[in-house]
């Protein structure tokens, strides 16, 4: 299929979309790749449908080499479904929700971890059945909080996502690594540079789980390495050991007390009184933390911050809204969780005063802070200080320490340093949650069922398109790496006389040997416009055919490098093929 400019639906723009703030949203805007429809929801055009599908092809590829098997799955979807694995209420406003005529609640799906159980559940039933690995390409629907950056973060969007089921763990482990090694093989060949970082699991539940972040300055998320050896983690899931207690001037030493589960004010009001540290504790004995957002007049971006205050009392909203004035601060809700993860400045978790010491939990979804003394019974004064985020003075009650570059890492190698990136994929261990809510179990050999262990697998098909972009681009526009490109070679008719026949000519030719070209025939169109937008599409070769034709002479440039080459016009098609 030739694409021939004169005749393609595509309209580049000289000026930027007024609501463009990072390079990918900008280019594929201009270069006609995109076009918005609505907050986070877009159309992709003939040039854009073409590197979502290479994207998708490379995918597929390597997917269907690990043996996947691909299927298509509704995006409507009954709530029975999600309402049975908690994430009808655990998804909170991230989920689209409708109704049908008859009154039944649906969903758009934000990923299909329940369906695919549902449908292997039906087909499979025997040990021998397994293992089996199935996946999709298709849309997702999550109503982000903050759709941004164009299709970098979508309310709609393209997705892989594949499911393994296991017999056993070895199974889930073996399948798990074949969809490392796969997303290693499709990131590699996508030309991205990328790391690969622990995670956390978040909504999804599970154990082990793996992010790939595509290094760029304009990710979300944050991630630290060590200096020294292989470390990677998002600073969501890093775990840096307690510190030791440190004395704080003027105070005597701190004691730290750690519990193992999950700390709420009543489980620490329990392991203080189970600690022999004679006397009995209540809930006005202690500190619960609550999150809080804050957001700075004229900011975007909201602060996430943990306050202390005593676990018997609620948050003092009008206190704290004055002590922040002009910013605006809000309570933290669960949904603003779903919908992404924050960073938290100077979380502790819930603690608990002991005479002038500070007994602290760390809440493991958000931990990124450590504490240590107090001042006795100080708990009005910590509220305003550690919101309001001052320096704390020795008897302004706590040290907060965020991941900080110059940590040491914690496998004990080297000092940590943090960049960001864009999650391009996730792989999960899913153990066993959705078999368990929907009991799939197989009959094993001797007769007995077995519970089913399963993975889930994602890659944003058309984030990883604007990742792209955002790692291979110049000030003149995009820089696509062949395998993604639109075409292979764009050839540039420039001129007035035979240019656009020959243009033409070369391209059937080129064509004919699996070259993939774009060709600028449009008449009337000056050579400084047609060049401006061939460097703004960013097909990896130009071929200009302009005024040296009259001597047999064509031009070749390099998008990348920007080298430019004579060649002669009999040459040229074997030159580029
Ligand atoms: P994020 O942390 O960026 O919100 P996520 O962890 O919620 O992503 P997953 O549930 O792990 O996303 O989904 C799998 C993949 O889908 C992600 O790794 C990412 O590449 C892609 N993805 C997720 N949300 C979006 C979105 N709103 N727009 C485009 N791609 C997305
Ligand atoms: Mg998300
Ligand atoms: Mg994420
Ligand atoms: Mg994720």
């Amino acid at each position: 299929m030739l694409l021939r400019m004169s005749t393609l639906f595509l309209r580049t723009l000289r000026e930027d979309p007024a609501d463009a703030e990072v390079p990918s949203h900008k280019l594929l805007v201009r270069g006609g790749y995109v076009r918005r429809a609505a907050p986070g929801v877009y159309s992709w055009l003939p040039l854009g449908k073409l590197v979502l599908e290479n994207v998708a092809g490379v995918v597929r590829e390597e997917m269907n080499r690990i043996g996947g098997q691909e299927v298509l799955l509704p995006a409507l979807l009954p709530r029975e479904y999600y309402e049975a694995s908690g994430r009808w209420t655990e998804y909170g406003d991230t989920l689209f929700r409708l109704t049908d005529r008859k009154g039944a609640d649906y969903l758009l799906a934000p990923t299909h971890e329940e369906v695919f159980t549902l449908l292997v559940k039906g087909e499979y039933s025997s040990y021998k059945d397994f293992p089996v690995i199935l996946y999709q390409i298709q849309e997702k629907f999550r109503d982000e909080a903050r759709p941004r950056a164009g299709v970098l973060r979508g309310r709609e969007f393209h997705m892989k996502d594949s499911y393994s089921f296991d017999i056993d763990d070895e199974g889930l482990e073996r399948s798990y690594a074949k969809h490392r090694d796969a997303y290693v093989r499709i990131f590699d060949r996508l030309g991205l540079r990328y790391v690969i970082v622990s995670a956390t699991s978040g909504a999804m539940g599970g154990s082990a789980s793996e992010e790939f972040l595509a290094e760029t300055p304009n990710g979300e998320d944050t991630f630290v390495r060590s200096t020294e050896s292989d470390y990677a983690a998002n600073v969501e899931a890093v775990e840096i050991p307690a510190p030791p207690a440190r004395p704080v001037e003027g105070l005597p030493e701190a004691t730290v007390h750690h519990t193992p589960d999950t700390p709420t004010i009543e489980t620490l009001v329990d392991h203080l009184n189970g600690a022999g540290l004679g006397r009995t504790f209540t809930a006005a004995d202690t500190l619960k933390n609550v999150l809080v957002k804050v957001r700075q007049p004229g900011a975007e971006e909201w602060e996430v911050i943990g306050i202390g205050v005593p676990g018997d009392r609620e948050v003092d909203m009008k206190r704290l809204e004055a002590a922040l004035e002009p910013a605006e601060v809000a309570l933290l809700e669960e949904a603003d969780f779903a919908a992404r993860p924050y960073l938290v400045k100077g979380y502790v978790g819930p603690a608990a005063l002991q005479g002038n010491k500070l007994a602290f939990y760390a809440d493991p979804r958000v931990v990124a802070g450590t504490a240590w003394v107090t001042g006795a019974d100080k708990t009005d004064h910590h509220v305003v200080d550690l919101v309001c985020g001052r320096d704390f003075t020795p008897d302004g009650v706590l040290d907060v320490a965020d991941v900080r570059d110059g940590d040491p890492s914690p496998d004990g190698r080297g000092t940590l340093y943090s960049a960001r990136g864009i999650e391009i994929g996730h792989v999960f261990q899913l153990g066993r949650k959705y078999a368990d809510a929907f009991e799939v179990d197989a009959l094993g050999p001797d007769g007995k069922p077995k519970r089913i262990t399963m993975g889930s697998y994602g890659i944003g098909v058309s984030r990883v398109v604007a990742s792209i972009v955002e790692q291979s681009h110049d000030d003149k526009g995009i820089v696509w790496p062949r395998a993604v490109a639109p075409a292979d070679v764009h050839v540039v008719a420039t001129g007035k006389g035979e240019q656009v026949e020959v243009a033409l000519r070369l391209a059937g030719e080129l064509e004919a040997k699996g070259v993939r070209v774009l060709v600028d025939d449009r008449k009337g169109v000056s050579p400084g416009v047609k060049f401006t937008d061939a460097e703004l599409l960013g097909v990896p070769t130009a071929l200009i055919v302009g005024k040296g034709l009259a001597d047999g002479v064509l031009e070749l440039r390099d998008r990348r490098t920007g080298d430019r080459e004579e060649v002669s016009l009999d040459a040229a098609v074997d030159k580029v093929a």
